[in-house]
């Protein structure tokens, strides 16, 4: 049974995961295609590809039923490549854009408006498939907003008492209003939203 690769969300890259590890050559990137394929001749159905797809493209048929439940799957996913490579709460920084330094956090603070800044350690990042895309977290919170994503210093773990990471510090008007602490994935949005807005309410 072959491995199936969902283009819907795969960006295709040569320095794929998946091709780097499999041990028959049978995933490769085709430069004519400008694509992932399977050669599926060479599969041997190990499996060893799909944890290495940090975006949980590749499936890994072991029978005909699988094949088929997978492929289904895929042709019922309605999500984009752009959905999936947008900056998220918990996961890995995609663009320089919301990347702060400790020094940097109190000038980035609004003095009009909300600010959140999500703390972050390598050890806290989460799949990026499963993470909140930061526009689902700030979209119903109203006037000017803005959010930052920093690895601390010492010194900032000590000033907000950060015990978790990630932790969403949120700052209301220039003033330090509360903190969110944990993770939270895809499923959990609603959950993050009322906390981030209780906080805010006071
Ligand atoms: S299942 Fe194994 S053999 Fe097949 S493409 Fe993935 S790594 Fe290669």
């Amino acid at each position: 049974m072959p491995a199936l690769i969902n283009h819907k969300i795969c960006d295709n890259s040569n320095e794929c995961g998946g091709i780097a590890i499999c041990p028959t050559k049978a995933m490769y990137y085709d430069p004519k295609k400008k694509s992932i394929v399977v050669d599926n001749e060479k599969c041997i159905s190990c499996g060893l590809c799909k944890p290495n797809c940090p975006v949980s493209a590749i499936y890994v048929a072991k029978t005909e039923q699988e094949y088929e439940k997978y492929k289904k799957e895929i042709e019922q996913d309605t999500r984009t490549i752009k959905d999936l490579f947008v900056d998220r709460y918990g996961a890995m920084p995609i663009s320089d854009f919301f990347v702060i330094t400790s020094d940097q956090l109190k000038e980035k603070i609004l003095k009009e408006g909300i600010t959140l800044i999500e703390v972050y350690t390598e050890a806290s990042i989460q799949c990026l498939l499963k993470s909140i895309p930061i526009k689902d977290i700030t979209d119903d919170i109203e006037g000017n907003i803005s959010f930052f994503k920093l690895q601390p210093s010492k010194e900032i773990i000590s000033e907000y008492e950060i015990k978790e990471t990630p932790s969403l510090l949120i700052f209301n008007s220039g003033t330090y209003t509360g903190k969110v602490d944990g993770y939270f994935d895809i499923n959990q949005i609603d959950s993050l939203r009322e906390k981030i807005n209780h906080i805010l309410a006071f």
